[in-house]
């Protein structure tokens, strides 16, 4: 978690389980990207209020996430690393070695946030 809690950066959550048609790669979720300028926002998909639907539906499901990584960016960098997708192959909690690239950087771990 960055000290400046006005420090914008774009987060990746990983879910303990993926939800969907896990027999048809396109059709599950198991990673949330957004970015936050407050801790507030990681607080709300914790409990189900931040108003994002697919992470509603893992709080419905009571199905917990890690913040995997965080890269400094906000909503431009979040809509390009949407728009890039395959979050599997980014996060470090699905695999050994996890892609790095230009969006997202070298691989960083928000500190104490389990
Ligand atoms: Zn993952």
């Amino acid at each position: 978690m960055p000290r400046n809690s006005r420090t914008m950066v774009v987060y990746l959550l990983h879910y303990r389980e993926p939800i969907g048609d896990l027999s048809r790669p396109r059709m599950f979720a198991q990673h949330y990207v957004g970015s936050y300028w407050s801790e507030s926002r990681l607080t709300s998909h914790r409990n189900g209020t931040s108003g994002v639907p697919i992470v509603a539906e893992f709080h419905r499901r009571g199905i917990p996430f890690v913040v995997a990584r965080i890269t400094p960016g906000g909503k431009t960098l979040e809509a390009r690393i949407k728009t890039r997708g395959h979050f599997r192959e980014y996060c470090p909690e699905c695999v050994a070695v996890p892609r790095n690239g230009r969006l997202w950087g070298d691989l960083v771990r928000p500190d104490g946030v389990r």
